[in-house]
């Protein structure tokens, strides 16, 4: 086995440990966060059996979402997109995902309903929230979420909300990192009665994977557990 199946086998049984040890019997899906990472690292983690990636910047994606189809002919995979979405980028991001978790105000939304293809289906996004609110600059507020929300449902046929992406406090408090992850899991599930399509909580990292999940984590986004620590130099 090489060590990207190692990781993933290693990974994939934390997960499932965790979950039975907070006795959960829902599931927790694993997003591979391939940014960085070279196609023959995706295709590793695509013959250990996972087929959901996360990617951050648009340029690299669309490069290898493009790269993966044509070099290995396979089309059974979802790209999630997991970055901030700069407007002059937007019509790129609603055509070649299939997930979007970075929605985090009107504007973007309103322009991934209008440039999203009327040829493929709507588009699933996830509304970012900004959990700590002091020391984060992407997300929506908590006081907005509701606002946020309503503009979606009610003006953007072609995105289906699914629920909600969140990034802990950059922090070893774990204590702190808790108390954040339990507020906004009270607020995903006051949505999740009233919207039938809520069901995704995306929850947790290399660093706090098993109190996300702990704490109500449907998905888990996992980058260097998997494929190794990222190296941003260029060469
Ligand atoms: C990079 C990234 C991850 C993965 O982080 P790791 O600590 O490497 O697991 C998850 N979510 C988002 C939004 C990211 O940008």
């Amino acid at each position: 086995m090489g060590m990207i199946a190692e990781n993933i086998d290693i990974i994939v049984k934390k997960i499932n440990t965790c979950r039975l040890e907070c006795h959960r019997d829902d599931t927790v899906s694993l997003l591979c966060v391939s940014k960085t990472k070279p196609l023959e690292d995706i295709k590793a983690a695509y013959d250990a059996g996972q087929r959901h990636f996360g990617e951050n910047y648009v340029q690299e994606a669309a490069l290898k979402i493009e790269q993966f189809k044509q070099n290995y002919g396979l089309s059974d995979i979802k790209w999630h997109f997991i970055g901030p979405i700069q407007s002059n980028k937007s019509k790129t991001v609603a055509n070649i995902f299939d997930m979007v978790e970075s929605v985090d105000r009107e504007k973007i939304a309103r322009r991934l309903n209008e440039q999203r293809d009327e040829n493929l289906p709507a588009l699933d996004i996830l509304v970012q929230v900004n959990i700590s609110d002091e020391a984060q600059k992407s997300g929506c507020a908590i006081a907005n979420v509701d606002s946020l929300v309503t503009y979606i449902k009610d003006n953007c046929p072609k995105l289906r909300l699914r629920g909600f992406m969140v990034i802990a406090l950059d922090t070893q408090d774990i204590a702190e990192i808790k108390r954040e992850f339990l507020k906004i899991r009270d607020i995903f599930n006051t949505y999740k009665e009233k919207y039938k399509h809520f069901d995704t909580l995306s929850m947790g990292m290399t660093s706090d994977m098993e109190c996300a999940i702990e704490c109500g984590s449907t998905q888990v986004r996992i980058g260097s557990a998997i494929f190794g620590s990222r190296n941003y130099t260029k060469e």
